[in-house]
């Protein structure tokens, strides 16, 4: 949804006060945004918590500040379908104006090699990815991809659920964030179209499966574990089973709750290693970041 669209939808509605929650990127079209809620004669309350993905539903803190509805900017739903919030939630995917074309050549050189290709996008790169989606068949390639195609950082399954019909996959992106998480968990070459920097280039998760490898024989060593918990609406987890089957392999287990994890949140804690049920990209971008070591609870136990 545009913005301008979510602000008559919020009219037609009657909110009068709203939450408005965006990621880091975007912090800089606040005021934009304010200018354009106020003309509206809607108050906006401009939440200065980063808002890293839909799983960050602020409607408590929403409703504490009387606020009817959320605004949330950069995201849609997508994963996070089954939370339930209590106010009405309009989000806004703010895509990029970025059409991707001047990488086309590129793409044709990286995939050379393949015919059939897993293309799958992140949110705001979405006109690129129709782009790229053409181009490729053009080239007589046969294009594969689950549902819109959309990933986010912890949900892969338009890009999973057609793996078995693709030699490679192609993510169209910025950064390497969103191709290194699908490298990880698909059995595939994986490129990125990276849109901003525009480069074409595979991913190589080598570094990461050393250190998970590494982390894992920690956690099998350690005696006193942190199970960190993520309290984002969209993170909470069923912490008691996953400590539960941590101390029926003999090791004492701390609960760690936390609303974004920071390295000095842990300075102080005397503990062999951390495992990890909140945000799934902590134990997947962050490995090198914290003293503690951390393994995602899925490394431990599928
Ligand atoms: S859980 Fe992590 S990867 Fe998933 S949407 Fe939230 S911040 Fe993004």
């Amino acid at each position: 949804m545009e913005l301008e669209e979510a602000i008559e939808n919020m009219k037609s509605k009657g909110i009068k006060r709203v939450f408005v929650q965006l990621p880091e990127g975007l912090k800089t079209k606040s005021l934009e945004i304010v200018n354009l809620l106020e003309r509206n004669g809607i108050e906006p309350v401009i939440s200065l918590e980063t808002t890293y993905g839909a799983c960050d539903l602020r409607d408590e803190e929403a409703l504490r500040l009387k606020c009817d509805a959320i605004l949330h900017i950069g995201h849609n739903e997508f994963g996070f379908e089954w939370l339930k919030s209590k106010i009405p939630v309009f989000y806004v995917e703010w895509l990029s104006d970025k059409t991707g074309k001047e990488g086309m050549k590129k793409i044709e050189e990286a995939l050379k090699d393949f015919e059939k290709i897993g293309i799958v996008y992140s949110i705001q790169y979405k006109k690129a990815f129709e782009n790229v989606v053409d181009f490729l068949k053009s080239k007589k390639k046969k294009v594969f991809f689950g549902g819109t195609g959309q990933i986010i950082g912890c949900n892969f399954s338009n890009a999973l659920s057609v793996e078995k019909d693709v030699e490679t996959f192609l993510v169209v992106s910025s950064g390497k964030f969103h191709a290194i998480g699908l490298a990880l968990k698909a059995n595939k070459p994986v490129f990125v179209f990276d849109v901003e920097a525009n480069e074409v280039y595979r991913i190589d998760t080598s570094k990461y499966l050393k250190i998970k490898a590494w982390n894992k024989k920690i956690f099998e060593e350690s005696k006193n574990v942190g199970l960190l918990i993520g309290w984002k609406k969209g993170q909470i987890k069923d912490f008691e089973i996953v400590k539960k089957k941590i101390e029926s392999l003999g090791k004492k287990v701390y609960i760690l709750a936390f609303d974004e994890l920071r390295e000095s949140v842990l300075e102080g804690l005397k503990l062999d290693c951390l495992v990890n049920l909140a945000c799934s990209r902590i134990s997947t971008d962050d490995l090198e970041r914290y003293k503690i070591p951390i393994i995602d609870y899925l490394d431990i136990f599928s």
